[in-house]
């Protein structure tokens, strides 16, 4: 099988390496560059399986590369990992919007890197979930054809808002989703308009869902996530 290659943007020297010692290791392809001209320049020429990018870059920062990258049809499908420094939640936001599938806060160890990159790819490779696909996770059945629910063989009630922002959740387990992400999936409904109402909504989600409620966790700054 060939080497699965990842293309590392990251203006830092010292993690930069060290990054890219730790992929080399792991047998993957490294392609290590420092600016986002260079990742762009670099993004014409080959398709890498996955991008790690800084989002802080002198010059053409890491969501603008990610923006080009993502409405780029070359290049749309490419998945995208964020690393940035703590506290830059707000822009963590605006990268998962913009299509990047996951993040990293800095400092990070090698290994939860590690194991990031291979969720991503191991997610690109399994077939896309058919949206009307009954799904059973953690003993919940969802019936999307149906809006049913049921939980140990018990029929949960739930109002077509949540049951959507479940069935959205639960259908990418691991994922982490924005509220705005949410209010655009669930859509239709037009009581769910801010981020406010999402955390109302996911509350009382919680409540019906029982035990089982703790599956959707809090991401905090950032949104909501179905445990993996
Ligand atoms: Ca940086």
């Amino acid at each position: 099988m060939q080497r699965q290659s990842i293309l590392v943007v990251e203006d830092e020297e010292d993690i930069r390496e060290l990054i890219n010692y730790n992929l080399t290791r792991e047998g993957f392809q490294v392609e290590a560059v420092a600016t986002g001209e260079d990742a762009l320049q670099s993004l014409k020429k080959t398709t890498p399986d996955l991008v790690l990018l800084d989002l802080m870059l002198p010059g053409v920062d890491g969501l603008e590369v990610c923006r080009r990258l993502k409405n780029n049809a070359g290049t749309s499908s490419v998945p995208v990992v964020i690393v940035t420094a703590k506290g830059e939640e707000a822009d963590v936001v605006t990268g998962l919007e913009l299509g990047a599938d996951d993040y990293v806060i800095k400092p990070f160890s090698p290994r939860v890197l590690l194991a990031r990159v291979r969720a991503v790819l191991r997610r690109q490779d399994s077939p896309p979930v058919d949206e009307d696909d009954t799904l059973e996770i953690h003993g919940m059945v969802i019936h999307p054809g149906r809006h049913e629910v049921t939980l140990e063989g018990k029929k949960v009630d739930l109002t077509l808002t949540e049951f959507r922002m479940l069935h959205l959740l639960a259908s990418r387990p691991g994922w982490v989703f924005t509220r705005y992400q949410i209010i655009e999936a669930v859509h239709g409904e037009n009581y769910l308009v801010t981020d406010r109402s999402v955390d109302v909504q996911v509350v009382g989600l919680r409540k019906k869902l029982g035990s089982a409620g703790k599956m959707i966790e809090t991401v905090r700054g950032i949104g909501y996530r179905f445990k993996e």
